[in-house]
């Protein structure tokens, strides 16, 4: 008896359970939504790096990368945990022309401040090999010179610097290194830049936009280029003089930009900043697992904020340099 009135008991349970259901999901039908799949939200408010107390840097995207800067991580505990496993670290940086001049100070600095004690492979690729300064490298750092073909115009090499590192990686760098940076070579190191910037994929803030709202950083905005970014589009401006990641994932992304410049191409359109455009709208889309605070990326010529506790990496004073040499 007592089970009998149980069963009944379960069964309307049971009964009420799958009409409210039925009901929810009505509801859901009848508002345009799909019942049990996850709403996916294209605008939301843009996350802002100052705004925080008046001293601090936000440390955490919406999308749950942290931002790395000075403070937010312990550099003793991050090497005890990335030295044992034995990484090799890439460096790529692309030298031709009159840029063969800014490799010596490149490479120096590197040696001084980019992931001291562990495996690095330098790739410089440059028209003019022989203008590759030789440098004197670390235990466990190799350099590697890549020639590309001449251009008479810088422009044409530029664009073709996502399919360069894409094709590199495919034909070697995946064989030879965990983690790839792809930098500018016009710029140097200036402080430590250890493990806490290793990452699926990274990208660093531009240190010309990261106080301004996302309707006035520079991408492109032309319904016509495969780089076009809404108004209501965007987090941070990252910059082209860094990006980076796990070897495979570089390839997926220099690959897709290089794929996006193509069509471009087809179409008769260049990107407002080239690469820089398709690289910010892809990371719009492919959301980096890391992102580098402008430490990481600096411009010499602006004075430090008070936000900014040390530079990394910044731009070398280009004309100053051009005079000495
Ligand atoms: N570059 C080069 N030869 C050139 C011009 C540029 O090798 O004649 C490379 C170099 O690696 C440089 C990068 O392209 O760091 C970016 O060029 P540039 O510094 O002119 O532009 P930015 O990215 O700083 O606006
Ligand atoms: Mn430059």
């Amino acid at each position: 008896m007592r089970c009998h009135r149980l069963a009944l008991g379960l069964g309307f349970c049971l009964l009420v359970g799958t009409a409210l259901c039925v009901l929810c999901n009505m509801q859901l039908q009848y508002r345009g939504e799909r019942p049990f799949q996850p709403v996916v939200r294209t605008q939301y408010p843009q996350p802002k790096l100052l705004e925080q107390r008046p001293t601090d840097l936000l440390t955490l995207t919406p999308w749950l990368a942290p931002i790395v800067s000075e403070g937010t991580f312990d550099v003793e505990l991050l090497q005890s945990i990335y030295r044992p496993l034995n990484l090799t670290i890439g460096l790529t940086a692309f030298a031709a022309g009159k840029y063969t001049r800014f490799v010596r100070r490149f490479l120096e600095s590197a040696e001084q401040f980019f992931m001291p004690s562990y495996q690095v492979c330098y790739y410089i690729f440059t028209d003019d090999p022989a203008a590759v300064p030789w440098v004197p490298l670390g235990p466990g750092r190799t350099l590697s010179i890549i020639p590309i073909q001449k251009h008479p115009r810088w422009e044409e090499v530029s664009m073709r610097r996502m399919q360069t590192i894409s094709q590199h990686i495919a034909q070697r760098a995946h064989r030879e290194v965990d983690y790839l940076f792809c930098v500018n070579v016009d710029m140097v190191f200036r402080n430590h830049w250890g493990p806490e910037t290793l990452g699926d994929l990274v990208a660093a803030i531009h240190p010309g936009y990261y106080a301004m709202p996302r309707q006035q950083f520079p991408y492109e905005r032309r319904h016509e280029s495969t780089a076009f970014v809404a108004d209501s589009e965007g987090d941070f401006y990252y910059g082209r003089e860094v990006f980076g990641g796990r070897v495979d994932r570089v390839y997926d992304f220099t690959r897709g930009c290089h794929m996006a410049i193509l069509a471009d191409k087809a179409n008769g359109i260049v990107a407002a900043w080239q690469e820089e455009s398709h690289l910010n709208r892809r990371f719009i889309s492919h959301k980096p697992s890391k992102v580098l605070s402008p430490e990481y990326l600096w411009d010499h010529r602006k004075p430090q904020p008070p936000n900014l506790k040390l530079i990394r990496f910044s731009t070398l004073d280009k004309d100053l340099h051009w005079l000495q040499s």
